[in-house]
């Protein structure tokens, strides 16, 4: 299986549906009231979390994702129903991005769902146009277009830990012996193929732990499976850089390790600098410990903790463990992605903002409101609370005041309606 950790896809939100022109016909009634009903709302196209993923492999042959318009009002004031939402699953860490400009739009790493293309609103039936003056509206308002665009989901894993070093030193042994995480082991190159991650506790602590497969020389230069593994490892805490100390690799060990230093300074100076722990594996079958005194020097020279272990015994992991605990409380928590589309509340953007008050309701829209509300899921407290700083720092509550909103009026902002209250 090829792990697939970048795709690229376009997502469209549903149209809203349109509003019907349509008047009461009752028996003795000639001409009845405009009865049009509203159209539903298009369907959002909404990222969620799904633990259990940790590849984008469901994406690589689905690269349109289109959720459900909503449908058209219907006579006697028939709501059309809303489009259904289209939820697409992503594993936690992925970051979502802006296929032309490449920007970050958002991170999914805090767990929370994100709506990435919104719904189209759905349009007024005639009745609600009907006024004293006008009392047969022949008209009724068209639903709006569903948000779309075209992006890029970028796999960074969430790990406090990243295993790295040369195939077969015993990365995945290491990582079942310390998580519950079962992954494939052999005594070949590159038995990893996707990476693994598990969960490892010491006492009250715990921490996840990322197996990354091995990295070759030429990795960064994008020669063999380094490059895109690497961007695993992108937000680890720490490294442990597991090296093989038995017998036969002894003598190679120090040129070894070096050489993975190398290929991560490459990558990236940023992950390079990131501390690291030097594990020398395989301890069972050292015979002769001269050969690795190359290699305690150079920690000692690069002031890196050196922990001994066989992974397969366990000898040494209870040690290794407590270390990696203690270090990782002296460490900042892990990256998490900000996002780069940024909602410049500027003067100009807020005399866009419209208010109408249609029959009691006031319906707000504007193009830079358009645009903050596109991220925010109304559902979840925290975004509500965060749209709703935009809102009054963009100067819409003054608005409706000036617009003569009492406590208690309904106000409707993109398929969004709450009370107004002072
Ligand atoms: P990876 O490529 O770094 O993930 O290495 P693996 O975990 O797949 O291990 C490669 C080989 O080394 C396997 O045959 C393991 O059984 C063996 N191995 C791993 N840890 C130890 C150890 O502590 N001692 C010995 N003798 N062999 C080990
Ligand atoms: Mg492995």
């Amino acid at each position: 299986m090829i792990f697939i950790d970048k795709v690229k896809m376009y997502i469209k939100a549903g149209n809203g549906g349109n509003g019907s022109v349509s008047f009461r016909r009752e028996k003795y009634v000639p001409n009845g009231g405009p009865d049009g009903g509203d159209g539903g709302r298009g369907g959002n196209v909404i990222f969620v979390v799904d633990e259990g993923k940790n590849t984008l492999l469901d994406y690589k042959n689905r690269r349109k994702h289109v959720a459900q318009n909503g449908e058209n009002g219907g006579g006697k004031r028939f709501a059309g129903k809303s489009g259904t939402d289209l939820f697409l699953p992503v594993p936690k860490g992925t970051v979502i991005k802006d296929a032309e400009t490449g920007k970050v739009i958002h991170d999914m790493s805090d767990g929370e769902p994100y709506i990435a293309a919104r719904g189209g609103k759905g349009g007024w039936g005639n009745s609600h146009f009907a006024t004293p003056t006008r009392q047969a509206p022949r008209f009724a308002k068209n639903g709006t277009e569903g948000e779309e665009r075209d992006i890029i989901l970028e796999l960074k894993m969430i790990a406090d830990v990243g295993l790295v070093g040369f195939p077969n030193v015993g990365k995945s042994t290491l990582l079942s012996k310390i998580t519950a995480a079962n992954p494939k082991i052999g005594n070949y190159p590159f038995t990893t193929l996707t990476p693994n991650l598990g969960v490892a506790s010491v006492y009250e602590q715990t921490f996840v732990v990322a197996d990354i497969p091995g990295l070759i020389e030429g990795a960064s230069e994008g020669l063999g499976l380094g490059h895109d593994f690497l961007r695993h490892i992108d937000r680890c805490r720490l490294m442990l850089h597991l090296f093989d100390a038995s017998c036969e690799e002894g003598e190679m060990a120090l040129e070894k390790i070096k050489k993975i230093i190398n290929e991560l300074e490459k990558f990236s100076p940023a992950l390079a600098s990131r501390p690291m722990i030097l594990v020398g594996n395989k301890q069972d079958s050292v015979y002769d410990e001269s050969l690795l005194e190359g290699v305690e020097d150079f920690a000692k020279e690069k002031n890196m903790q050196l922990y001994y272990i066989s992974a397969v015994t366990g000898k040494g992991l209870k040690e290794l463990l407590e270390g990696v605990a203690e270090t990782l409380k002296t460490l900042p928590p892990i990256i998490a992605y900000e996002s780069e589309i940024s909602f410049d509340i500027t003067p100009e953007r807020v005399r866009e903002t419209v208010i109408e008050n249609v029959n009691g309701v006031y319906h707000v829209t504007g193009e830079w409101i358009k645009r903050a509300a596109g991220g925010v899921y109304f559902d979840d407290y925290e975004s509500f609370n965060y749209f709703q700083k935009i809102l009054k720092k963009g100067g819409v509550f003054e608005a409706l005041v000036e617009r003569g909103i009492k406590e208690g009026d309904t106000v409707e902002i993109y398929g969004l309606e709450f009370n107004y209250v002072e």
